[in-house]
């Protein structure tokens, strides 16, 4: 785990790729890869990020909407803050569970 002003900074850039966690759907997060500290983070559309999450996470009969892939560094989500934060939650909080 990351010592705490990393994770605080994670989550600032975070909320900055976010558009500050508005919910005016102009500032949801832009699509495309953007880099976060040490990750990569992917945001596509609603079609396609199932797509991803299941070739990397296969879950018959599950629709994602964003995933964490520890082996990749990498977050998968759509162009949604609450789905980004939830998968951002993951990947700094390993031993997080829901
Ligand atoms: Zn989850």
């Amino acid at each position: 785990m990351a010592p705490r002003p990393i994770r605080t900074a994670l989550l600032g850039a975070a909320l900055l790729l976010a558009g500050c966690a508005s919910a005016d759907p102009r500032l949801a997060p832009r699509l495309g890869e953007h880099r976060i500290g040490p990750m990569r983070v992917v945001i596509l559309d609603e079609g396609t990020v199932d797509l991803a999450c299941q070739a990397r996470r296969p879950e018959p009969g599950r629709r994602y909407e964003g995933c964490w892939v520890p082996g990749e560094r990498t977050i998968i989500s759509r162009n949604d803050v609450g789905v980004l934060l939830h998968e951002l939650k993951h990947a700094l909080d390993r031993e997080w569970t829901h």
